[in-house]
């Protein structure tokens, strides 16, 4: 399959609170289940999400593990609409800062 079509998993890069920071967007806290990757792009760290995580396992020749900066650029590559979706999740346990 083309890369074209291939599923998005945007994933907060770790840096999110302070790229946010003054947004007023609510601090961005990872759950106990997220995990740590590289961005496939740009190689920056960022959360992975169980249900990311389990959906990138289950089909890896047609999913991206991206941040949400380079999955807004894989975006606007593609000439037609985004079909945004969320996987659910995010009602675990806080990570909390070690
Ligand atoms: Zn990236």
């Amino acid at each position: 399959m083309e890369r074209e079509k291939w599923v998005i998993l945007a994933c907060p890069p770790t840096n999110i609170n302070e790229v946010l920071t003054g947004t007023g967007v609510p601090e961005y806290v990872p759950t106990v289940d997220h995990s740590l990757a590289q961005c496939a792009d740009c190689g920056t760290d960022m959360w992975v999400g169980p249900n990311q995580q389990a959906a990138a396992t289950r089909a890896p020749d047609a999913t991206l593990l991206l941040c949400m900066a380079c999955g807004i650029k894989e975006t606007n590559r593609r000439n037609h609409p985004a079909v945004v979706g969320h996987l659910g999740g995010g009602g675990g346990r806080p990570r909390l800062p070690s």
